[in-house]
């Protein structure tokens, strides 16, 4: 177990932020999280992965908790649903990685997204029309309230669009690892707008596919601190819709319509009619490859920067298209 204090968070947030925490624990097992007396450290507690969903708007006053429970385990190689018990502490790419390498199924599409697996199957990653919730059997976690181990099924996860009931819980629950199933059969999932017409004769070569198309959209994290997507894609009422189309007229507004009749709009097409594409505050950037993304430009951006940014983004967009923009990405 590491514990320090006043530990610098710059290289645990994919942001860049050069941010302290009070105090930072590293476990290795569950038996090194229970034993830990959460009560005479710093609060409040907070525990992160690779800290890329987040954006730390100065110091932490508390204690940063981080999993280093690392293993894939193969529960039965000779089966054509494998079922993989994996660390919440491993890097999920790292895993993707080994699994295509295994000729094993089902992860492929979720490729080069950053973080651990642990943070993986809080956040529902998703990508290409998969999402992390089509291959979890079993999550296994400490509940830092009752302080002991408990067990969920997948049905009790509370899956939704990157939502969990562990998002809910408010990190009452930690993750120390997760059940996956793969599949030995090939089962490539190919519908999403460009993976048609890609090489699917493996998951390695699927895996490769969609790495370039990732790399030629997205900030690489070890070259421009990003947290990915900032906003999430805005859903608003009918009649908010028209007015939204009446802002632009005779244009045609890049939507989706819900099931329940409220609309999608891609908060991307929207900053970008604001104008905000390569956007500068400080040593934050709206990415002029992708809208939706605010990089660490000049890679001393500070909180703030991000902070006026995100501001001004939300101010300009209701403005304009009466539509109120939340983040994806977690602010601490
Ligand atoms: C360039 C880039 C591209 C991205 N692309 C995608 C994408 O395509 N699809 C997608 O879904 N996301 C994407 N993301 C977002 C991000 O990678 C995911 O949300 C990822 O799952 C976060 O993992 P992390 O380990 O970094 O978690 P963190 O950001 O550290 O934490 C995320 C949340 O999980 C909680 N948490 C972390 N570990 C645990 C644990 N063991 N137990 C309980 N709670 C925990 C934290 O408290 C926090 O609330 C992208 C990010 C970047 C920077």
């Amino acid at each position: 177990m590491r514990k320090e204090f006043n530990f610098d968070l710059s290289t645990l947030n994919t942001f860049r932020m050069k941010v302290r925490c009070a105090c930072y624990v590293e476990y290795s097992s569950v038996e090194e999280l229970a034993s830990l007396d959460l009560d005479s450290l710093p609060g409040p507690i907070k525990h992160i992965g690779g800290g890329s969903n987040l954006l730390f708007t100065s110091d932490y006053p508390g204690t940063i908790l981080h999993s280093a429970i690392r293993y894939i385990k193969y529960v039965d190689l000779g089966l054509d649903e494998v079922p993989v018990v994996v660390g919440a502490g491993v890097v999920w790419d790292s895993l993707v990685e080994e699994l295509c390498s295994h000729g094993l199924w089902g992860a492929e599409n979720l490729s080069l997204i950053p973080g651990e697996v642990g943070a993986a199957a809080v956040q529902n990653i998703g990508a290409y029309g998969v999402e992390i919730k089509d291959l979890v059997s079993g999550v296994s976690c400490f509940d830092l309230q009752e302080k002991r181990p408990c067990k969920f099924t997948v049905g009790q996860c509370g899956y939704g669009y990157r939502e969990s009931m562990f998002k809910e819980s408010g990190g009452r629950y930690v993750i120390t690892s997760v059940l996956l199933r793969v599949s030995r059969k090939p089962r490539p999932r190919l519908e999403y707008k460009g993976l048609e017409g890609i090489d699917a004769s493996s998951p390695a070569a699927v895996r490769e596919a969609v790495i370039s198309i990732r790399r030629s959209k997205l900030p690489d994290p070890e070259e421009l601190g990003s947290a990915g997507s900032f906003f999430k894609n805005p859903v608003v009422s009918a009649a908010a819709f028209v007015r939204l189309c009446d802002a632009v007229p005779g244009e045609s507004v890049p939507h989706y319509v819900l099931d329940n009749g409220f609309v999608k709009v891609p908060a991307a097409w929207l900053i970008d009619r604001c104008g905000f594409k390569g956007e500068r505050e400080g040593g934050a950037q709206v990415y002029e490859r992708q809208p939706l993304v605010i990089v660490n430009a000049s890679g001393d951006a500070l909180p703030g920067d991000v902070l006026e940014l995100e501001r001004r983004i939300v101010a300009t967009v209701h403005e304009k298209f009466g539509v109120t923009l939340s983040p994806e990405v977690e602010h601490i």
